[in-house]
């Protein structure tokens, strides 16, 4: 919980000290078969221990074989992350015992990654931020554990489920460039945004297909020198990244204030309790034994591929924040929202397309529609209304057919099942009354009733004359055209 006492004792430390923080993240590749073997990628909608075969359970004497597409969607990642791709590079196995991984080795890449020295630009508090890329390399995920307890080791008994075993994995080894939580977070962000804009990861946290862990040290500030470093697991979301990070900045800070050493451990961030607790002491890379892996021949990538790759890369999100800048006059901030899912921009082009105003899009999209979106957890493109649907909507009220509350209950009510909402409104006499007979008819009646309101308006109330407009609206259950309306309340009540 961040309380304004918790805030102001991060804040204190941070006078003393500077975090220094380097991000490793790890991402799922979407790819549709594993990394070694032909079984299916797709881990979580499978019975336990289904999609599994000789080599992702880990027999003897099978042989790995390369995923092509995994090792295009790494130099992908790598490239739009500003990475150099060395010519020849190679896979290592990382040798270290746990039930989830059935060989007792897992094949990563140690000493020789596909990718290396890129770097990720970002703006936080109007700050220009750089931080370095170490290394975009590839590698295989581990099985999962059920655990029948928590993390607070009261499980008495775990289950292994092996599907995920073998599934493309990426790791993204950031520079300990960062000074700061929000920085943190913010990074995250943008990484996540640019792998799911390049098509490579679907950028779930939820559900760990993208995945941080976060190393986190304090020093003296003014000093140059890096204190010992703590690795934090176990942050499911931004925001639990955000707090792990403060949280340990205080515990470390109080450490060092009273003296103590602070010992290099990996940490599990337990969000109940809004802590990090010690998990095992931080293993090196000589715990692993790494050797290069003698099943897979080294890989060599040629300058042709590499090229043909970067040729592939589809727009990132900065230049479609430029283009959506440039071709539809957006500002900063509404572009900024649009694109920061990559199927919130693709709607918004297609809206744009088909002559809807961007303004009206952009607030169709980012108000109603995103509220729909997470309410009933389905997209608008995977919605019965869809894209087409909404376009025809928003049509319906740019043209003045509908009013806006219509146009808003219309997409409440159609947003799941579909349908074209032009027909709804014929069938159910839903169009706008603009005629001014009718209106003046009702307008009178509204005056005549609320006599009270009326002699507060006369006497200098503006707000009452939204009373008024509201009793029109409702005789009109919402059709009413608002701008008219005014103009008849105004026109009555100056006489
Ligand atoms: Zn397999």
């Amino acid at each position: 919980m961040t309380t304004a006492g918790a805030v102001s004792t991060l804040d204190r430390v941070l006078e003393r000290y500077e975090p220094v923080i380097g991000l490793e993240v790890h991402g799922q590749l979407l790819t549709r078969s594993k990394m070694f073997c032909g079984c299916s990628a797709d881990y979580i909608g499978s019975p336990p221990n289904s999609n599994t075969c000789p080599v992702c359970l880990g027999l003897p004497g099978v042989l790995p074989v390369m995923n092509r597409v995994a090792i295009e969607y790494t130099v992908r990642t790598a490239l739009a992350l500003n990475c150099e791709i060395p010519e020849h590079s190679k896979f290592d196995r990382k040798n270290y015992f746990y039930p989830d991984l059935p060989k007792g080795y897992q094949i990563s890449q140690y000493d020789m990654p596909m990718s290396q020295h890129g770097h990720l630009d970002f703006v936080v508090g109007g700050e220009p931020v750089r931080c370095g890329i170490t290394r975009v390399h590839l590698e295989e995920d581990t099985g999962t554990l059920q655990h029948a307890g928590d993390i607070l080791q009261q499980a008495r008994s775990s289950l292994v489920d092996l599907n995920r075993a073998g599934v493309p994995l990426m790791e993204i080894v950031g520079e300990p460039d960062l000074r700061s939580p929000e920085q943190a977070r913010e990074y995250l962000v943008r990484l996540r945004q640019i792998l799911v804009y390049i098509g490579v990861n679907d950028g779930n946290l939820e559900q760990g297909s993208f995945r941080c862990d976060a190393n986190i040290s304090l020093r003296s500030r003014g000093d140059s020198s890096l204190g010992v470093k703590v690795e934090v697991k176990n942050m499911n979301s931004f925001r639990a990244v955000q707090r792990a990070l403060e949280f340990e900045i205080v515990r470390q800070g109080r450490l060092l204030d009273h003296g103590q050493e602070i010992s290099q451990e990996t940490r599990g961030w337990v969000e109940a309790k809004g802590a990090t607790i010690s998990q095992r002491s931080k293993e090196y890379a000589h715990d692993y034994r790494y050797f290069p892996e003698p099943d897979l021949p080294p890989l060599h990538l040629t300058a042709d591929f590499v090229t043909q790759v970067r040729a592939g890369l589809p727009e990132l999100p900065e230049q479609l924040v430029e283009r959506l800048q440039r071709a539809h006059g957006l500002s900063a901030y509404d572009a900024a929202i649009i694109t920061a899912e990559r199927e919130d921009a693709r709607s918004f082009e297609a809206l744009v397309a088909v002559g809807i105003p961007a303004k009206a899009a952009v607030n169709w999209l980012m108000g109603e529609v995103a509220r729909l979106s997470r309410e009933t957890r389905t997209p608008l493109p995977a919605s019965g209304l869809g894209v087409a649907g909404l376009a025809a909507l928003i049509t319906l009220v740019e043209s003045g057919a509908i009013s806006g509350s219509t146009a808003k209950e219309l997409l409440e009510e159609l947003y799941l099942p579909g349908g074209d909402p032009a027909a709804a409104v014929r069938e159910r006499g839903l169009a706008q009354v603009s005629d001014q007979g009718e209106l003046s008819a009702i307008v009178d009646s509204v005056i005549a009733d609320n006599a009270a309101t009326v002699a507060d308006f006369r006497g200098g109330k503006e707000q009452a004359l939204q009373r008024l407009v509201g009793g029109v609206m409702k005789a009109t259950r919402g059709r009413a055209d608002a701008r008219l309306v005014n103009q008849l309340l105004r026109e009555r009540l100056s006489g």
